[in-house]
């Protein structure tokens, strides 16, 4: 179990750091009082009835009405979880799902862990006795791998369905299917807006049953001119605002932890040196990798007197509710993911929120009183710019894992499985054809030996196709350990403002040899465990060390599950044995140097950058590598590359000759001889799938 995250829940559960224990009795007497007090308390004998009546259940009502806090209590109260069946609610979010089992523990006055628990991936705080289980959707779907009926659950509530992540909207389609044969199974999809039709209409008519939530009216004021430097437009309206508004609390918008981070040092800034002239500002930052014990701040009571300002990310539009809010300030924008199918790139990318995400985000100034939202954007933009509605991440995302999922559901038929909105057909071919690449399919599209033990890492394809083929090259050790470090989700080296030099230069010892950034991240870990996995390690070498122990749990798993899927924990110091392990997965993920020092992927021509964050930037002297892999790329102001490190074009031939031809890869080399390239050698004439007809039945 991850103690050390626990702990942090724990404090939040108590809000005063009391690790561990249970609330005292008065204060689980106030608890109880105020939940009397939410919108959803009159609704529960309806509620109870309407679940008992119908097997499906359509419930929409205003954040911070009690949905996800309350409901999977009212039903735990009415007996649904007798003879110790379980009752699950899915959060699109990690920090949701904690954040809302911690609160709930704290309200049943029991341990976050027994009766309530909390699923996310790479980290499972429940035990024998959880019957509440807040859990991430993708975490859910993982269970039907294990009990394809969830016969230990009585209900199951999908909440912020609304949000249509690509795991809610498979998790929707699975379980109409199991509903079907499972009458005794309840269905509760819950969403805060209002097109509750639409999953009503999904469910064969399901009932809708409203809750109508305390909402005042919210002012909306617009820009009279669009702003170039929404950030900046964001710090100077919330320091207007502390200035010359009557008390409330603030909730900004931002995009990221980078972002917000950033703005958290402005805001010091600029109150710098104001001392008693302006009342006390409170800054607290919400992300989805904010440490534990820092996520308490927000939930507070801000002090008589004192504002606080909250910076978060698209978290607080639905997922957590802040109360206090009576100013909102919104930029207008959301980092979203995006796909295009026919190069197979996925990036992230901060993009125009839609309508509905900015009313949303306007009724977070409206729950406890009048309230008011500045929208960074003018009345023109938000009419003729945003789309009505988010786009669901089925349609612009890739599909391979959920495509591998579903396969190794048994669910061949993906072109009749019922999604609410079907992927693009392009998408799903892409996600086949990878599949295919990777060899966890074979050509009729049927999951292989490979594929089935692929799935049983909670990664994506690519990343546990790496971990599969370790097995080969007798180097798992070490492999689990790069899975891990590239898993964490946030940075690994920590670089202060006023100290890059020092971090630069302590970075760069795990490069010497130019090994690359995955075998760099490798040595990293091996030295933290060398260390005796110490925290004044990672300070010397300015390492994260939140990240570490995150590695280290999410490497613990993966090394549980290798025994599951009968692979040696074997240990190699070949450093090519290792990278070819890396490439068995990332071949598809290769790149060439230009004439013009720019790199090329090979496969879909395109033109990235190595990002200036990679080791192989930072060694002096640098030489461009001829031909390297990546993890990822990302899109900032450049095409940037993640993570890269070099390998020879020969292994893609030989590791991967399904997917790369000779003369595409190897043949021509401008790094080394000076003669142009030769007509079509130049983009990679890499050979096609076989048998893509055979692919367009099958699916
Ligand atoms: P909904 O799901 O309808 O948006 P919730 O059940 O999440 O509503 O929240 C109901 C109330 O519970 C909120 O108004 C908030 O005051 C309180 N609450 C929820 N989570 C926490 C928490 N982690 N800490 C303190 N209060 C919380
Ligand atoms: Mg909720």
């Amino acid at each position: 179990k991850a103690s050390v995250l626990l702990e942090g829940d724990q404090m939040i559960a108590n809000g005063n750091g009391d690790v561990g224990k249970v609330q005292p009795t008065h204060e689980l007497d106030k608890l109880r009082e105020e939940r009397k007090t939410l919108p959803i308390y009159s609704f529960r004998e309806r509620l109870l009835q309407d679940v008992e009546k119908n097997q499906i259940l359509i419930i929409v009502g205003e954040t911070g009405s009690g949905k996800t806090t309350q409901i999977p209590q009212y039903l735990h109260e009415a007996g649904y979880t007798r003879g110790g069946k379980k009752i699950g609610c899915t959060q699109p979010r990690r920090i949701a799902a904690m954040s809302v089992a911690a609160r709930v523990s704290q309200e049943m006055g029991v341990k976050l862990g027994h009766e309530v628990g909390y699923s996310i991936r790479f980290e499972d705080c429940t035990s024998e006795k959880t019957v509440l289980k807040y859990m991430t959707d993708g975490m859910l779907l993982r269970e039907f791998l294990c009990e394809p009926d969830l016969a230990s659950y009585s209900v199951v509530m999908v909440d912020e369905a609304h949000e249509r992540t690509l795991s809610t909207d498979v998790l929707l389609g699975l379980l109409k299917d199991i509903a079907r044969y499972r009458p005794d199974l309840k269905l509760i999809i819950s969403s805060a807006t209002l097109d509750a039709e639409k999953f009503s209409d999904f469910f064969d008519s399901a009932k809708i049953l409203r809750i109508p939530g305390r909402r005042y009216p919210v002012d909306i004021h617009y820009m009279e001119a669009p702003q170039a430097d929404y950030l900046d437009a964001a710090i100077v309206a919330a320091l207007q605002i502390h200035v010359t508004q009557p008390p409330g609390d603030i909730l900004v918008f931002l995009t990221g932890q980078e972002e917000i981070e950033t703005a958290e040092e402005i805001f010091k800034h600029r109150t710098r040196g104001l001392g008693t002239k302006i009342s006390e500002l409170i800054v607290c930052p919400i992300y989805a990798n904010l440490p534990t014990e820092l996520q308490a701040k927000i939930f507070e009571p801000t002090p008589e007197g004192a504002r606080k300002v909250v910076l978060a990310t698209n978290i607080a539009e639905t997922s957590l509710t802040i109360d206090g809010i009576k100013y909102v300030i919104d930029p207008g924008f959301s980092k979203m993911k995006s796909y295009n199918p026919r190069s197979g790139m996925e990036s992230l990318q901060v993009t125009p929120i839609s309508k509905a995400s900015s009313m949303q985000r306007a009724g977070r100034a409206g729950r406890t009183g009048h309230g008011k939202c500045f929208r960074l954007y003018t009345s023109y933009n938000y009419d003729s710019d945003l789309d009505d509605t988010t786009v669901p991440e089925v349609q612009r995302t890739n599909l391979a894992n959920v495509v591998l999922t579903l396969k190794s559901l048994g669910i061949h038929d993906l072109v009749n499985f019922e999604f609410m909105d079907p992927p693009p057909c392009e998408a799903l071919l892409k996600a086949l054809e990878l599949l295919f690449a990777l060899g966890a399919l074979n050509k009729v599209g049927e999951l292989t030996k490979v594929g089935r033990r692929m799935a049983e890492f909670p990664v994506d394809p690519m990343l546990s196709k790496m971990i599969v083929a370790s097995d080969k090259y007798k180097c798992s050790d070490e492999v689990i350990s790069i899975a891990a470090m590239l898993s964490t989700g946030s940075s690994i080296f920590y670089r202060p403002k006023d100290k890059q030099v020092h971090a630069d230069t302590a970075r760069l010892r795990f490069h010497s040899g130019n090994v690359g950034d995955h075998i760099a991240l490798l040595k990293v870990y091996n030295a933290w465990k060398e260390a005796n996995y110490s925290t004044q390690w990672c300070y010397e070498n300015y390492i994260q060390v939140r990240s570490m122990k995150r590695a280290r749990d999410i490497r613990d798993q993966l090394e549980r599950l290798l025994e599951r899927v009968e692979i040696k924990l074997s240990s190699s110091n070949d450093l090519e044995a290792i990278k070819k392990a890396v490439t068995s997965g990332f071949f598809p993920h290769c790149a060439r140097l230009q004439k013009n020092g720019c790199y090329r992927t090979i496969k879909h021509p395109h033109t990235a950058h190595i990002h200036p964050s990679s080791g192989t930037m930072a060694l002096e002297h640098h030489v461009l590598p001829r031909c390297v892999l990546y993890h990822e790329l990302v899109l900032t102001t450049k095409e940037y590359m993640r993570q890269v490190t070099e390998i020879k074009p020969e292994w893609l031939v030989e590791i991967a000759p399904h997917y790369y031809q000779l003369n595409g890869v190897v043949e021509e080399d401008y790094s080394t001889s000076k003669k142009m390239p030769r007509g079509k050698g130049r983009t990679s004439t890499s050979k096609q799938i076989p048998n893509l007809v055979d692919y367009s039945i099958c699916v």
